[in-house]
């Protein structure tokens, strides 16, 4: 992309109504616009990472046997009332009413959806285990909307739901739900701790948030100091292998304690060593929960067994917040300058800086490093404005594309452009040749 041709809306002023630095920065960076309170449009920018972040949730639910579908936002309050929660949901559902008069309401959650859908087609046990899921837009009415996209009313989730025969064969989906959820949070560079907690209106008795650690966070944690060295890594799990997913289940929850709950303190305090304890607060970027028969009940979801019994499936219900994932992700990755986007999830790959744009060796040797990156299966970002080199610098820096190849006359002469981390904000002189191999490498394999 040329920046030029872009349509990239910085704000050079730090707006006054956001209090947390993602908002803010999201808000500079021309990557979302606040359309009315905690509904946002997805500028270009915005709306890239969004879609970088689902691609990787798509990837790892279809790694561990999920099928993707997608479900209306809007749905009838009929399904609501089969299952009991239609009046008890409260103010955070949005209803309404079309011209027939027909109760309606904007999905806050769609468990009463996926199990009408399952009833429909499903009649036996041969055709289960089944784990089906969408991303789609929920609607919560919250009373008080705010730090941007992290407490949106409008809201991009991914919630997936799973239909066993037999608790047993549940608690293996919850288990793989959790597994595959730590390697999508480590993918986008983030550590992610999956920390038992409340059920709230989902009901249910098993349920674990994932928490991702930052000053701005809403939930209290004690960890483990040794967790950083905790990573879910590559290694090789078959996610029908009931036993190796209860092993990473129990690797990795044994770590961390609510602050407010006292049971949990008490496991934590006999596993952890007083020195490593630390205390913290996360942003919660995901919950699962096994829920058994709450809906399946109700709304006659059965099948039947080998017997020939007519059972209500066991049911599980899990949701990963792709735009709340947004501003987790810049909460945990900024400076004073701006966004610094992880390699795993980055808008662009690499920003050019024509350092003098109409210089003909500068401009031609810009296009020739755009062209071999995009050859590589890259995608740069070349600002190609008629702008000072300080304004250009600034604008990478706030977007936060994790390499920089700055290009002059200067560098030039001597056969040189300049490669740079805007993590560390180390540079290396390196001819085109070699710079466009290195951005290659750091990319392989992401
Ligand atoms: P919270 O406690 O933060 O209100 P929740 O527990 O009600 O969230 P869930 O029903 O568990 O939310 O939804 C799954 C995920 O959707 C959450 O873990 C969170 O990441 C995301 N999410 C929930 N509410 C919002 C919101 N208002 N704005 C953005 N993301 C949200
Ligand atoms: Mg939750």
């Amino acid at each position: 992309m040329r920046l030029s041709r872009y349509f990239l809306p910085v704000l050079k002023e730090t707006p006054a109504d956001a209090q947390i630095v993602s908002h803010r920065l999201m808000l500079r960076a021309g990557m979302i616009k606040q359309m009315s309170a905690g509904i946002y449009a997805w500028l270009p920018l915005g709306f890239k990472m969004l879609r970088k972040i689902e691609n990787i949730v798509h990837e790892e639910q279809i790694r561990a046997g999920h099928i993707p579908v997608l479900m209306p936002t809007l749905q009838s309050a009929e399904l609501w009332r089969e299952s009991g929660r239609y009046d008890g949901y409260g103010e955070e559902m949005l209803r309404m009413q079309d011209r027939h008069g027909r109760d309606m309401l904007f999905s806050p959650t769609a468990e009463e959806m996926f199990t009408d859908t399952f009833r429909s087609y499903v009649k036996s046990y041969k055709d289960l285990p089944l784990t089906i899921y969408q991303i789609q837009w929920k609607f919560r009415d919250e009373i008080r909307p705010r730090f941007g996209v992290m407490r949106g009313r409008e809201f991009l989730m991914k919630d997936g739901y799973n239909f066993d025969l037999t608790k047993e064969d549940a608690l293996h989906a919850y288990n793989r739900h959790l597994v595959s959820y730590l390697r999508t949070y480590e993918r986008m560079g983030l550590q992610a701790i999956p920390m038992r907690a409340e059920s709230g209106p989902i009901g249910g008795d098993n349920t674990h948030e994932f928490l991702v650690l930052a000053e701005t966070g809403e939930s209290g944690v004690f960890y483990d100091s040794e967790i950083t060295d905790l990573k879910f890594g590559d290694r090789a799990v078959d996610y029908d292998d009931v036993e190796q997913c209860q092993g990473v289940l129990e690797e990795f929850t044994s770590r961390y304690a609510r602050t407010d709950d006292t049971h949990d303190q008490a496991v934590f305090e006999a596993q952890v060593p007083d020195e490593r304890r630390r205390e913290a607060r996360g942003i919660e970027v995901g919950q699962i929960f096994y829920f058994g028969t709450k809906y399946s009940e109700p709304m006659g979801a059965t099948v039947t067994d080998a017997e020939g019994n007519k059972v209500p499936v066991h049911m599980g219900s899990h949701g990963i917040g792709v735009s709340r994932l947004l501003g987790a992700l810049i909460e945990a990755n900024h400076d004073e300058n701006g966004i610094i986007w992880p390699e795993g999830v980055t808008p662009f790959h690499v920003g050019i800086v024509n350092l003098k744009q109409g210089d003909a060796a500068a401009d031609g040797a810009c296009e020739d490093l755009y062209k071999a990156l995009e050859a590589r299966g890259l995608e740069p970002l070349y600002d190609d404005r008629n702008e000072r080199a300080g304004g250009k610098f600034a604008t990478m820096d706030l977007i936060g594309l994790p390499w920089r190849i700055t290009v002059g006359p200067r560098g030039l002469k001597n056969g040189v452009v300049e490669l740079t981390s805007r993590r560390t904000g180390e540079s290396e002189e390196l001819t085109p040749e070699l710079a466009v191999a290195r951005v290659a490498e750091i990319y392989a394999g992401l």
